[in-house]
């Protein structure tokens, strides 16, 4: 498995918020989007191998319960993404698993966290069987206009989750950015009825890299 970078913070999305969580990111990544707010991990040449021992040996010294495997994307590696939850399954961590939820994987995550991308890559077939999945789950969507809000709504509609593990999140890798649209995706949120996803770690950090 390519790795990118591991470190720790605080969950900046999601149900999980503000949880310290350790973050392994992976290198390497199927899509392409024009908005990558990680673009530094999207090719396997920005990270280096490591085996999935060495990676439970690098997350057992913080002390936290929450992992997060992001990327990047994961399932890119399916057979080492299947050990590594195994084995940190086995010393009591929850994994978040962030998703593209282009690919399946039948690894045993804690939270199976879709963000399919409304124009990059949109597999309904693969996010059904990500939902049909006995874990949690949540869909986080980002948007980058009134009209792609009203598009992630309808689609979303469509899939077997409970409503408040929706999000739709501001297409925004500022800070700046961020509170731009939130200015108009709050009302948006509110009027509609789903959650407004925001991103801790572009509002405290810019979304700098290893925080
Ligand atoms: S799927 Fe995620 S990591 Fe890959 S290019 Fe798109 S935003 Fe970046």
């Amino acid at each position: 498995m390519i790795i990118n970078e591991i470190f720790l913070s605080v969950q900046g999305e999601g149900i999980y918020i503000g949880s310290p969580s350790v973050f392994i990111r992976v290198a390497g990544c199927n899509l392409d989007c024009p908005w990558c707010d990680t673009a530094y991990a999207k090719a396997p040449e920005s990270g280096k191998e490591m085996l999935v021992n060495s990676i439970v040996n690098e997350v057992k010294k913080y002390e936290v319960e929450h992992i997060v495997i992001t990327g990047g994307e994961p399932t890119i590696y399916p057979e080492e993404l299947n050990k590594l939850c195994d084995k940190l399954n086995n010393i009591g961590k929850k994994i978040t698993l962030e998703t593209n939820s282009t690919i399946f994987v039948d690894c045993n995550p804690h939270l199976l966290s879709l963000s399919p991308k409304l124009y990059q890559g949109w597999y309904e077939e693969i996010i059904n069987k990500n939902l049909s999945k006995n874990c949690k789950k949540q869909i986080k969507i980002v948007v980058n206009s009134i009209e792609d809000a009203i598009d992630a709504l309808k689609r979303t509609e469509k899939f077997d989750i409970e409503k408040e593990n929706v999000f739709l999140m501001p297409n925004a890798a500022t800070r700046d950015k961020h509170i731009r649209c939130a200015a108009w995706l709050v009302p948006f949120c509110c009027k509609n009825n789903i959650r407004f996803g925001g991103r801790l770690q572009t509002l405290l950090w810019n979304s700098e890299r290893g925080k």
